[in-house]
């Protein structure tokens, strides 16, 4: 999964150990969500040991999550998330982990990262409030006896009033209809394991590193926001600017120049002081409600998936896997840690995949 940091190897804390050694029954979202995505990527996983191969996405995103709760910890210079994201670039690439291509083969998907992540880290400055990082949650699930969550919450804020809001940094991207509901699952948890503890929860949030949020005011002075990957900042706000800039009585010509320089840039910098003062721009930060709504569908999502790892027990013949075709074949090579050189249903598919094609080839 992208930017998945419940799969990185950590020492077990004691106090899963001491629940394991009495017979306790261990899960996180993370292992819920695999038996749903791929039942034999589950049994590899967690059942087999099997270990992953290094992904790029969760490598990259340990390294930025690293990075920002060294700021948070220590109070660090901010330019060490430039550092560690240019470093884990560069020992990657040594070691032959590549980002994959783009359906033309090229390198879009990397640069677009590189631009994006390297512009947040640029922008990031270190939150001033009372932090903690990397927090263990352990959540027993009422409904079912002897069965608990963990996870690790990113920074938990602790509010004046006493209450706390919870924060998870995101490297992957926006999150819309179902998919809010599944990444929303781990916030939910984290926040009834905290209420759990005694604590009121004011906000659940994603810092949603790859984007930003631009505000400026109309002339009615309402006020609009513009949510933008990093790199495209100024692109998607090219025509509001240029109406900006022809309502101070700029010429075709001379809103072309500012404007070019501006997305060349990807800068307002150069831009007149007038313009530049009306715009904010910040890192994006999502928020996702602690509803009962939402508390009650990520407990039954919980219990469900429990219980087909409950019925699916150690027999492999109980986890069969994903279905594997042209639009899943992305996932198997790109982003599950097993992929050809682990999984025999992937490999049986590029093999017979393969084969037609040189079967096809043949006949001319
Ligand atoms: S390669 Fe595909 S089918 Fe095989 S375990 Fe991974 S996701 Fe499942």
């Amino acid at each position: 999964m992208l930017g998945d940091r419940e799969n990185m190897e950590r020492q077990e804390d004691s106090r899963l150990t001491s629940l394991r050694a009495m017979g306790a029954k261990i899960y996180s979202i993370s292992r819920l969500n695999t038996m749903n995505q791929c039942p034999y990527q589950a049994y590899l996983n967690y059942v087999k040991k099997e270990p992953q191969k290094l992904g790029i996405w969760g490598q990259m995103g340990g390294k930025t999550h690293d990075a920002l709760q060294a700021c948070i910890d220590t109070h660090c210079d901010e330019s060490i998330i430039q550092r560690a994201i240019q470093e884990e670039l560069d020992d990657l690439e040594m070691i032959g982990v590549e980002f994959p291509l783009d359906k033309n083969g090229n390198s879009t998907i990397k640069n677009n990262y590189i631009a994006n992540m390297m512009r947040f880290a640029k922008e990031f400055k270190t939150p001033k409030g009372n932090f903690e990082t990397e927090q263990l949650i352990i959540y027993p699930i009422p409904e079912r006896p002897n069965c608990y969550m963990q996870g690790y919450i990113d920074v938990l804020k602790h509010e004046d009033d006493g209450s706390v809001s919870i924060i998870d940094w995101k490297t992957s991207s926006q999150f819309s209809g179902e998919h809010l509901i599944e990444s929303g699952r781990q916030l939910i948890l984290y926040g009834l394991a905290k209420q759990a503890e005694g604590y009121k929860i004011k906000r659940l949030m994603w810092v949603m590193l790859k984007y930003c949020v631009t505000t400026w005011t109309l002339k009615n002075n309402k006020t609009k926001e513009k949510i933008s990957e990093w790199r495209n900042l100024v692109k998607d706000l090219r025509s509001v600017l240029e109406k900006k800039l022809s309502d101070l009585g700029y010429d075709d010509f001379d809103i072309d120049m500012l404007m070019t320089e501006a997305q060349k840039n990807n800068s307002l910098d150069g831009l007149p002081e007038e313009i530049r003062k009306q715009f904010k721009t910040r890192i994006y930060v999502r928020e996702y409600e602690f509803s009962q709504e939402n508390i009650n569908e990520t407990l039954d999502y919980i219990c469900r998936t429990i219980d087909k790892y409950e019925t699916a027990g150690e027999d492999e013949s109980n986890y069969p896997p994903c279905t594997i075709d042209k639009s899943k074949s992305f996932f198997c090579n790109s982003l599950c840690g097993y992929g050809y050189q682990k999984c025999k249903y992937y490999r049986d598919y590029c093999e017979q995949n393969f084969a037609e094609k040189e079967d096809n080839d043949d006949l001319f």
